[in-house]
């Protein structure tokens, strides 16, 4: 570590508000439920403090994580020797004008999903049930049953890693499947999205619908971070990883699920590493057996 933890909480301190903190676990605030300490977190109550801690943390030149809701990354078990910018419940909230709301990156994708559906907006209502904040589904363009989160965007704001301001508007934007070339190396603090009208009842049963499905075909009982590949094209991650016999596979605690083979489980206190281990089998049975090299979805972060 090339820095002091202690003198630099104090130095966010001196320009943020939120909370500020060294050597916090990071596990609790994963779906894995795993990950080591990170050497400073900071978690700005405001889209300008954000501003501030990067402008300073660029500085410094300190190692910088920006964390959402934890739902796509593992972290590693010696956890983060930098600064981790937690954009969670401090930086949430939504307000709405007519078809359209400014909602900031914290915010659950699900807590925006109800309230537009209350109010009779549609456009997200099929990503129902992934878990996530919006800043983290705007960076992995976060889908679901055809639909993706790209579809209902209007602009999304943030800062560069410089601090410097970042706005762009969603024409400027080229969303692929689970990547964005341009938000890559933004910070998001907010999005404004633009809905359809559409009857709330319609589009509360559509959410139950979908809801349902996914408790049929997901094993959501475990800590995981959803599939961990994406969809090769011509094929299906979670089909190939079952044909190369891989389904219950288990290294330590992280086990392939048995009922949805592209999901690795954390079943029993697995650390970074048997999950690492059971990503790693599985690229390498899946490429030698069909010749198809699997592209990681889920984000490692720290030292593997
Ligand atoms: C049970 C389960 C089911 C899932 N199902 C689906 C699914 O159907 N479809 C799907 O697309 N995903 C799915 N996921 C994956 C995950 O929920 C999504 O990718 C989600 O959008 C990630 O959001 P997050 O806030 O948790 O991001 P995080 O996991 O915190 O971060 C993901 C990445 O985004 C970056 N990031 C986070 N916030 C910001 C920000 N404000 N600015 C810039 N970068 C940021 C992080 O640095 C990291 O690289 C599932 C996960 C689980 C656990």
């Amino acid at each position: 570590m090339k820095f002091d933890p202690a003198a630099i909480a104090s130095q966010l301190a001196a320009v943020t508000d939120g909370d500020i903190e060294t050597g916090k676990p990071l596990a609790p605030y994963t779906s894995y439920k795993i990950g080591g300490p990170t050497a400073v977190w900071i978690a700005p109550a405001s889209e300008d403090g954000v501003g501030r801690v990067l402008r300073l943390i660029h500085r410094k030149e300190i190692p910088l994580f920006i964390l959402g809701r934890g739902s796509n990354v593992l972290i590693s078990d010696k956890g983060w020797d930098g600064v981790t910018l937690y954009l969670g419940e401090n930086l949430s909230g939504s307000t709405f004008s007519h078809r359209k709301a400014h909602v900031l990156a914290g915010t659950l994708l699900f807590d925006l999903i109800r309230a537009a559906v209350e109010k009779g907006l549609a456009g997200i209502e099929q990503l129902a049930g992934i878990p996530g904040g919006i800043g983290g589904a705007l960076r992995m363009n976060a889908g679901a049953f055809g639909r993706e989160i790209e579809s209902t965007i209007h602009t999304v704001s943030g800062f560069r890693p410089n601090g410097s301001a970042f706005f762009v508007i969603r024409d400027k934007i080229k969303f692929g499947y689970r990547r964005v070339p341009e938000l890559e190396d933004v910070v998001i603090t907010s999005a404004v999205f633009r809905f359809e009208e559409a009857d709330p009842h319609k589009l509360s049963t559509r959410v139950d619908d979908i809801l349902s499905l996914r408790a049929k075909k997901q094993p959501l009982g475990h800590p995981s971070c959803g599939s961990v590949f994406k969809r090769p094209s011509g094929y299906y991650a979670g089909a190939l990883i079952e044909e190369a016999g891989l389904k219950n596979e288990r290294i330590g605690g992280a086990l392939v699920s048995p009922k949805h083979a592209g999901f690795i489980l954390n079943v029993a206190n697995a650390t970074a590493a048997d999950v690492y281990a059971l990503i790693r089998l599985i690229e390498k049975k899946v490429s030698d057996r069909f010749g198809v090299r699997l592209e990681r979805e889920v984000r490692l972060v720290g030292e593997f």
